[in-house]
């Protein structure tokens, strides 16, 4: 794929990081290619230079996770430790926190998982329960999460809980670090049908008792900080949904080249090659939505890139399922075999269709803020 929107630099990192991803390949361990981006510096690309960071931004991290995907090798904590977890801590965290997190996040010694789903409240994150109740200095938390990935590889979890102000009794939510083993923290596996090297857990938090410093940022300000999250990991969800697209688009050119079982290759055939090339479009058009989100968040434009980001989530999570889809049928019965690998990825696509935010509640998004429909619920 080639663009000419990016800088020079940003070619040079695309194909560094395309370079790494192609001598680790589909057959990954996940332990030793993260190591190996974190020594290259390409893990905390986003993050301030004063705590070990590259001093770039989404922009640069979603090149990164991009084409670790179209390898076939995608990072799935890139999405949420330094882009969701290292922005929070590097915009809102004190200057403890800074220095505690922020150079391991960014040197990949240390990772970061993070809790905002629950299952009473699913895509309705106004309705999450897990509150934090202040016991004398300490904070003490109580509640459940579920879908939360790579919690056991993470050292700690962002978790996003809500305060009760003494005053008015309203919730506000606000982020706390949990460390992976503070007590009455506990996960439980789910079982999912995904080829996936990271794992998904449920959680409870059972008077968890947290030292006044876990609450990240501002008590007040609390919404505004995650949203000052979230849309890196909607921009980091497209990317990461653009290099799986690629990665299965890929393998499909090639199978579509050589597979003759008529006069000419399969992939002279329209029926064969217009989809795949409809795939190639689509995944193109997502990216440059992800880059437009991109651009506006590390210009600064909180609330432009929020619509940016939420469009190009949208756009790479439906061209990410197509081009899985169309990959899978240009291989035939070869599209089902393990050897080829294409058939895993129908349930690994669907990901980036319903997580961090799904289809409907962009489409929402759009029509109530956008267009300025009315609400149905
Ligand atoms: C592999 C994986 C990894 C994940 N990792 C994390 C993580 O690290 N941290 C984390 O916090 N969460 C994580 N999640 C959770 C993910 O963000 C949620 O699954 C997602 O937000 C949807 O919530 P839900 O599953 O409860 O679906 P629900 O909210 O129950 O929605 C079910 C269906 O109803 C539709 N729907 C709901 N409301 C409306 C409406 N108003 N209008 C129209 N349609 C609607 C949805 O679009 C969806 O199709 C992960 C999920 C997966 C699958």
């Amino acid at each position: 794929m080639t663009t000419h929107v990016e800088t020079d630099e940003h070619k040079a990192l695309r194909s560094a990081v395309s370079a790494l991803g192609k001598r680790h390949g589909r057959t990954y361990d996940r332990e030793a290619l993260w190591s190996e981006a974190a020594k290259l510096g390409y893990l905390g690309v986003n993050l301030p230079e004063a705590h070990g960071g590259g001093g770039g931004g989404i922009a640069e991290l979603s090149i990164v996770l991009e084409e670790l995907g179209a390898a076939g090798c995608p990072l799935l904590m890139m999405v949420v430790s330094p882009a969701i977890c290292g922005t929070v801590i590097a915009r809102f965290g004190t200057d403890a926190q800074k220095t505690h997190w922020l150079p391991g996040l960014a040197d990949g010694t240390r990772t970061m998982a993070f809790g905002i789903t629950e299952p009473d409240a699913g895509s309705n994150s106004h309705r999450i329960t897990t509150t934090a109740r202040k016991d004398g200095a300490d904070w003490l938390l109580n509640g459940r999460k579920v879908f939360i990935s790579g919690v056991d590889i993470a050292d700690a979890t962002l978790i996003v809980g809500r305060t009760e102000d003494a005053r008015t009794g309203t919730l506000k939510p606000c982020l706390f670090i949990v460390p992976r083993d503070a007590e009455g923290f506990t996960r439980r596996q789910i079982d999912m049908e995904l080829h996936a090297a990271e794992k998904q857990f449920e959680l409870t938090l059972d008077d968890v008792r947290l030292p006044a410093d876990a609450l990240v940022g501002d008590e007040d300000a609390g919404l505004l900080q995650l949203f000052a999250g979230l849309n890196p990991e909607r921009i980091m969800t497209a990317a990461f949904a653009i290099g799986m697209g690629r990665y299965a688009l890929a393998r499909a050119v090639e199978y579509a080249r050589d597979r003759t079982v008529w006069k000419a290759p399969i992939g002279a055939h329209q029926a064969i090659a217009h989809p795949l090339a409809q795939a190639h479009i689509d995944l193109e058009l997502a990216r440059l939505m992800m880059q437009k989100a991109a651009y506006l968040y590390d210009a600064g434009d909180d609330v432009g890139a929020g619509e940016a980001a939420n469009m190009a989530k949208y756009a790479a999570g439906e061209a990410c399922v197509k081009a899985v889809d169309q990959a899978v049928h240009t291989l035939g019965g070869n599209g089902l075999t393990r050897e080829f690998g294409l058939a895993s990825l129908i349930t690994a696509a669907r990901v980036s269709r319903i997580a961090p935010v799904s289809r409907e509640m962009i489409l929402n998004y759009v029509s109530h803020q956008t267009l300025g429909l009315p609400k149905s619920y």
